[in-house]
């Protein structure tokens, strides 16, 4: 799959933008603040990804009230125009070929993209937290179910820990502490089914990555780590769902206590070990990029299998950071699927890779 052109009206940066992209590389260079990640950013929206904004009124150019954009996009065989208007104040409206559509899980069903950028780093020093972005995001690409379970999943933690919050003062709460526990352990046995697929696959082709990466030097391993009592997480659900409701039981006093959520796969994790440590606590810098970018092309590889297609590659900053076999290993592993990479100004990259080059200029492209 693959993005031809792109147009912009008031998103970040720029005022007005036209782009025809290349269907292999795109390299987009330029000086910092100009607007190379932004334009990234707007490819990924239109996957229904948003990995910077927290609110589509951040995207919105400033002192403005309204953005556009359109993608044009060849996916399955087919054209696709997708388009997003947002508006300050106002819902967004997606639209693909003209239909409405009802959220932007619709446009990752047939748009999808898989974005490393320098804070991907995180993914594997950082606490569990960074992981379970990094699981959530990939799986609700795949799977629209998944998305509105975590969805409901949000729901329903805020109000059990509103509960547990608050019920010192106002004990009748209590009276729907145990129907939100009940609901948190159906949903949260849905995540855990659909975590452990995925991370199952990307057990398979994680590791074979990371080994090339690092010239079969080291051995890359992960593992799901959820709650204690689930036995197997690839079980059926309601086998996992009996195993959460003993774990909720035999927290609930503490629960109360505590006045915290403690049981559920809102702590869960994706342990990542190199040769047998962990990676969090041991691993170097330098392993610390290439374990991260390993699992961003394993979950490439993981679309690419999943639809028959290569997502779109976002590479912002990160190619340079890399040395030079680092780098022709990348190039080497993403042939076959569009990319976009980001540079800057002063870096050799553009003559290198090839491609279509566009040098970004405060939010215009020359
Ligand atoms: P770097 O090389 O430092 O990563 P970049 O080219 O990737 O730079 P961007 O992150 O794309 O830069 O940002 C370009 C500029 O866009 C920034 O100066 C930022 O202030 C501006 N910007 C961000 N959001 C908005 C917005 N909503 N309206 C107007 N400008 C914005
Ligand atoms: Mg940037």
């Amino acid at each position: 799959m693959r993005i031809d052109g792109l147009s912009l009206d008031f998103f970040r940066n720029y005022v007005h933008l036209d782009a025809a992209f290349d269907p292999n590389i795109n390299v987009i260079y330029g000086d910092n603040a100009q607007g190379k990640t932004n334009l990234l950013e707007a490819v990924a929206y239109l996957s229904g990804v948003s990995h910077r904004a927290r609110y589509d009124r951040e995207l919105i150019q400033f002192g403005v009230d309204h953005a556009f954009l359109k993608g044009h996009v060849f996916a399955r065989e087919r054209d696709f125009l997708l388009e997003a208007e947002l508006h300050r104040g106002a819902r967004r409206v997606l639209r693909s070929n003209g239909v409405k559509l009802k959220n932007s899980g619709e446009l990752s069903g047939i748009f999808q993209s898989v974005l490393f950028c320098p804070e991907d780093l995180y993914l594997i020093r950082e606490g569990a937290a960074a992981r379970r972005r990094f699981l959530d995001s990939a799986i609700c690409q795949l799977r629209p179910r998944y998305a509105m379970a975590l969805a409901e999943y949000k729901k329903l933690y805020e109000h059990k820990i509103r509960i547990l919050r608050d019920w010192t003062e106002k004990p009748s709460l209590l009276d729907a502490l145990d129907e939100f526990s009940l609901r948190m352990a159906q949903t949260g046995a849905v995540l855990i089914h659909y975590r452990a697929h995925f991370i199952r696959r990307l057990q398979e082709v994680v590791p074979p990555i990371h080994s090339d990466f690092s010239g079969g030097r080291e051995r890359l391993d992960l593992r799901y780590e959820t709650v204690k009592t689930v036995t197997d997480p690839e079980a059926p659900m309601r086998d996992i769902l009996s195993q959460l409701l003993e774990h909720q039981e035999s927290h609930r006093q503490a629960e109360l206590e505590s006045r915290q959520c403690l049981s559920g796969p809102h702590k869960d994790d994706l342990a990542v070990d190199l040769d047998g440590v962990s990676a969090k606590t041991y691993a170097s810098q330098g392993q610390t990029r290439t374990a991260a970018l390993s699992l961003k092309l394993g979950c490439r590889e993981i679309f690419f299998h999943d639809t028959g297609e290569w997502p779109v590659l976002l590479l912002d900053d990160v190619l340079s950071e890399l040395d030079h076999r680092r780098q022709e290993f990348v190039l080497n592993r993403i042939a076959g699927g569009q990319v976009f990479i980001t540079c800057c100004e002063d870096d050799r990259l553009p003559v290198l890779l090839g491609g279509k080059v566009f040098h970004v200029k405060q939010g215009a492209i020359g």
